[in-house]
């Protein structure tokens, strides 16, 4: 296309096509495709395929069974893996708790999870956020005390992510109320069997029961279980923060989109002509294409300049930042596209939406539409990205 890459980059993004047209189902790929709702299945198989490959940990050194595969290499497989449709992988574990493991935790730790965060036998999930503990996550409530070789923690976590599916949460807690808010947190790994713990949805925009709130009530969980020092986990905290961000920034799907949004103008008669001729049409779609390849050339000298550091910087906030309102922009140009269509319409379209309109279920461009508004929050909100590049970027 428009991007120059070596011929070994070449052969390395041949040979992940030939995997996908072989490997990736169509039922999974096809869902993907049509923007559906994702089903927690087609993550977990993509997960068994993948790792049968050798390649279920793409961002994994080769010590802990990951690929050892370079930033430009990892960023080539996501793009082919999202024009392709192939599920993401849960970034839970193979993103953010793995990465705080690997650096943070000990042998026994290290030894017992990521096997089994690779081969998808555990599902993961995120307790970051509370009530009252989101943008500012330090004032977080939920209590560890410590009672022999186990903490009983109690409270409340929000805005969980697919924690309906997880066997497992990392989790933020307080260990110290009496010290500033920064220095009295700890990180707990919890079994999602324990007792005590219930997981209850929290319904989008779209109908779907993506999220929900966690509640924590005596649950005790062996010292064990405890990821480096105690009242430390502030520091583990942002480290993993810094992977999620990084990882928001998908080139690939929002490319796949914008093909998708130009199959559908192809179709939509405006003035009884297709929509893709029409001049303002046009316009803002070749304007989203421009800014989707000015954020592809970022990220990739984002990765070039990281390739020597461990973690990532501070410039993955300017990547979740533009990567969001670039997916956002799509969305609202494909709403745009099917005009009327949008309006909730037909027995076909997404599940789960009939149940807040009381209509029919909305078209899959709607619910994904309505479904988007979550990613300028989630991972820290846009707001607060723009704090941190003033801060450390700018120097403000
Ligand atoms: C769909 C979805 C999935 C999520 N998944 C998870 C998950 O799996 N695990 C988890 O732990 N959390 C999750 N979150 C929580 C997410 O990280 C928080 O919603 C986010 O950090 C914002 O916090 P808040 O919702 O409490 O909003 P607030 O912090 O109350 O913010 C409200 C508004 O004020 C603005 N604001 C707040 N402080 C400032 C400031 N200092 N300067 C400028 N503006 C500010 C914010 O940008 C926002 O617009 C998820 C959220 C969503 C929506």
């Amino acid at each position: 296309m428009y991007l120059n890459y070596t011929a070994e980059q070449d052969r390395f993004r041949e040979e992940a096509r030939s995997f996908l047209k072989t490997k990736l189902p169509e039922d999974i790929r096809d869902r993907s495709l049509n923007g559906e709702e994702r089903v927690a299945e087609d993550i977990k198989r993509w997960q068994r395929i993948l790792h049968a490959q050798g390649w279920g940990a793409p961002s994994w050194p080769r010590e802990f069974g990951g690929t050892g595969w370079s930033p430009i290499e990892r960023y080539l497989f996501d793009l082919e893996c999202a024009l392709a449709g192939a599920p993401p992988q849960l970034p839970f574990g193979l993103k953010m708790v793995a990465p705080v493991l690997m650096r943070f935790g000990n042998s026994a730790q290290q030894q017992y999870f990521l096997p089994r965060i690779l081969t998808g036998e555990h599902w993961w999930c995120q307790g970051y956020s509370e009530p009252g503990a989101g943008s500012d996550l330090a004032s977080l409530k939920t209590r560890a005390v410590l009672d022999g070789d186990h903490y009983v923690v109690t409270g409340q976590k929000t805005w969980n992510t697919l924690g309906q599916h997880a066997d497992w949460i990392f989790c933020l807690v307080r260990t110290d109320p009496s010290a500033k808010p920064q220095r009295g947190i700890s990180f707990l790994l919890i079994d999602m069997k324990t007792p005590g713990i219930s997981v209850k949805p929290i319904t989008l925009l779209d109908g779907t029961q993506e999220v929900n709130e966690i509640w924590f009530e005596n649950v005790r969980v062996p010292v064990a279980n405890r990821v480096g020092e105690e009242n430390q986990g502030w520091t583990y905290a942002k480290y993993l923060l810094g992977h999620e961000r990084a990882n928001i920034a998908n080139v690939g799907t929002s490319r796949r989109q914008l093909r998708r949004l130009q199959r559908i103008a192809a179709t939509q008669v405006r003035r009884g002509a297709p929509l893709l001729k029409d001049p303002h049409f046009r316009t803002r779609l070749a304007q989203l294409d421009i800014e989707l390849t000015a954020f592809e050339i970022t990220t990739l000298r984002v990765i070039a300049a990281d390739e020597k550091k461990a973690e990532p910087g501070p410039e993955a906030s300017i990547l979740k930042i533009k990567a969001t309102e670039i997916m956002q922009e799509i969305s609202e140009l494909m709403l745009d596209a099917i005009g009327i269509q949008a309006l909730p319409f037909s027995a076909t379209g997404h599940s789960g939406a009939a149940s807040l309109t009381g209509l029919q279920p909305m078209s899959s461009i709607t619910a994904q539409y309505l479904n988007l508004r979550k990613v300028s929050i989630y991972g820290g909100s846009n707001e607060i990205q723009k704090n941190i590049i003033a801060h450390m970027i700018l120097d403000l």
